[in-house]
């Protein structure tokens, strides 16, 4: 399991021999990558963590003032704009949206979950659709004032 025991026994939790947490590369950093298949609309893990009040980096949002701080599974999801799993916050389940082959990373959308991230960041997903700049699902692209809009034109 990647979970302490203190987090209980849920057969469905994700196994060290199913998933682990890996580098990916230096501009990405780490990700969860899987060591196994699984087919569309598989339920793949059942997720768990400590319930925190604030946004943090490893956080997911449960609800408005809740978030689930998981820093040895779903905290290292990483972003896509066309992802391979979704995420339920309510039942705390992770499903394949995708065949998804073994050794494959696995890719969230942070809008699915987040109002507003810890951090914005620009996406190098590579995928058609791809938004280029990824936030919350209730944050606005940031707006650059006059002055330096200003200072970028002169
Ligand atoms: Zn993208």
């Amino acid at each position: 399991m990647l979970y302490p025991a203190i987090y209980g026994q849920n057969p469905m939790f994700p196994k060290a021999t199913d998933f682990e947490v890996v580098l990916k590369n230096e501009m990405a950093g780490k990700g969860v990558i899987c060591y196994r298949a699984f087919k569309r609309s598989e339920v793949i893990a059942h997720i768990s963590g400590d319930v925190v009040n604030e946004i943090r980096q490893h956080t997911l949002q449960i609800s408005t003032d809740k978030h689930l701080y998981d820093p040895h599974f779903s905290g290292y999801f990483l972003h896509s704009c066309a992802p391979n799993i979704s995420l339920d916050m309510d039942k705390l389940t992770v499903t394949a949206l995708k065949d998804i082959p073994a050794n494959s990373f696995l890719y969230m959308d942070y809008a699915e979950t987040e109002d507003y991230l810890f951090k914005q960041f620009p996406c190098s997903c590579g995928s058609h659709n791809c938004r280029g700049w990824i936030t919350g699902k209730n944050e606005r692209l940031p707006v650059l004032s006059e002055s330096v809009l200003h200072a970028v034109n002169s």
